[in-house]
């Protein structure tokens, strides 16, 4: 039987009725002769919740003790979930992470997930059972039950689609599908029928929240058919997929913006080897995820070295620099916390000319002065002041058309 995998976001379990609207989803699937797997989330806003009290006691909580605390809210949602299907008329069972083997590494509110022992799940599946799974958690080999980041869920769901061999991976949603960009900021934003791994890559890692990016890695590296799509209503979301053809044909597919960023620059820093090296490290054993890294001599014998990161990592990156300032030396460490990162990305960028002339262009129109810009392929990213940043996302929405689906928008 071809194995299907149904994963619910807060916002589509939030109340009674919202998971009796889910359960229905999943009992139509079982009709249609598929082996459902359930992954559900934290119901409503509940983990930002357990957030909020969590602070309230320790400002700096133990990131142990919050694993233990978040992963709370996605027990809850698939026990009642069961129960709603039990009293559908269907047989289901709910398990933790630790309870269907996730293991994971040790890295406490982001861990990884290292390997996945589907062998329960298919014996209940093949009982004729619906198996419904804790999104967002896991276990690490010393019995810590551990988390893998704020929207962790996505990636239990990909996995396990993954591990199990899934025909699809349905991701139910409070949007109807991708769009160019997040539909609550740029009103006009067009909803794209498909979208490769590569670009909703950089989308998810540059900050469109509707997918974490860690689901699309396991994605690409296992070929898992991912359909994003609302849980209010039936019709076709967005299919994330391999790439195709066709999609060197649009310079431009999304844009994102970061809002919660801080940038650290280390301002006249000895140029010699060995230094960036040593600056990294010491970020990397401070488990600080660093964005973009802007390097540029500035003498002979000095360099400034710059460094965008998640504003959650502010305090662990400020303390890892300062601890090496006798090795590295700089003259200042300097940090802003108002900024924001607008990206532009496309698989079509490897093909068209122009699109940074265009994307700058726009944003000198709109008066928003760029801080620092960086590269890849596939995206081309610009820091800006934070107040100007919905200013800047528009500007460059409009100008490559992101209002209208692909092939609608003009070829010049
Ligand atoms: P869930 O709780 O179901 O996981 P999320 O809040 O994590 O839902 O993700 C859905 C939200 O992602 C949408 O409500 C939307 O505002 C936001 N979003 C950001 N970027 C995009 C985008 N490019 N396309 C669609 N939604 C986006
Ligand atoms: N409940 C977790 C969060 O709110 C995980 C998820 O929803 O995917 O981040
Ligand atoms: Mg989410």
């Amino acid at each position: 039987m071809p194995i299907l995998v149904q994963k619910f976001g807060g916002t589509s379990v939030a109340n009674a009725e919202k998971i009796r609207n889910a359960a229905q989803r999943t009992i139509d699937a079982v009709k249609a002769g598929y082996q459902v797997i359930v992954v559900a989330s934290a119901r409503g806003h509940q983990t930002d919740e357990l957030v909020r009290d969590a602070m309230e006691l320790n400002p700096n909580p133990p990131k142990r003790e919050m694993d233990q605390l978040l992963s709370t809210g996605e027990q809850q949602t698939v026990s009642l979930i069961a129960m709603a299907l039990e009293a559908m008329g269907y047989k289901a069972i709910s398990f933790t992470g630790f309870q269907v083997g996730m293991l994971t590494d040790s890295v406490h509110t982001k861990a990884r997930i290292k390997s996945i022992d589907a062998k329960r799940i298919h014996k209940e599946l093949d009982e004729g059972k619906i198996v419904i799974v804790a999104g967002f958690q896991g276990i690490d080999e010393n019995g810590h039950i551990t988390t893998l980041g704020r929207g962790g869920s996505d990636t239990t769901a990909v996995a396990l689609a993954a591990a199990v061999k899934a025909e699809v991976c349905d991701i139910f949603t409070d949007v109807d599908g991708i769009y160019t960009t997040d539909p609550r900021i740029y009103k006009k934003a067009a909803k794209m029928k498909e979208i490769s791994y590569d670009e909703m890559l950089e989308l998810a890692s540059l900050g469109a929240g509707v997918m974490h990016s860690r689901s699309i890695e396991f994605g690409k590296k296992y070929n898992v058919k991912i359909h994003v799509r609302s849980a209010s209503s039936d019709i076709n979301g967005t299919i994330i997929c391999a790439e195709a053809l066709q999609m060197e044909g649009i310079a431009v597919s999304g844009a994102t913006i970061q809002k919660d960023m801080a940038k650290l620059s280390l301002v006249g820093i000895d140029n010699k080897p060995g230094n960036a090296a040593k600056v990294f490290h010491r970020l990397a054993e401070a488990k600080v995820i660093v964005n973009d890294i802007m390097q540029t001599e500035i003498s002979k014998d000095k360099a400034n070295l710059a460094f965008t990161i998640g504003a959650s990592d502010l305090r662990s990156a400020k303390d890892a620099v300062e601890s090496i300032k006798n090795e590295i030396h700089y003259d200042s460490l300097f940090i802003r916390e108002d900024i924001a990162e607008v990206s532009t990305v496309g698989v079509g960028m490897r093909s068209h000319y122009g699109i940074a002339e265009k994307m700058f262009s726009a944003l000198a129109q709109a008066k928003v002065n760029i801080d620092s810009i960086t590269t890849s392929e596939i995206r081309i990213s610009v820091v800006v002041d934070k107040a100007q940043a919905e200013k800047a996302l528009t500007a460059v929405c409009d100008v490559f058309e992101l209002d209208k689906p692909a092939e609608k928008r003009s070829k010049k």
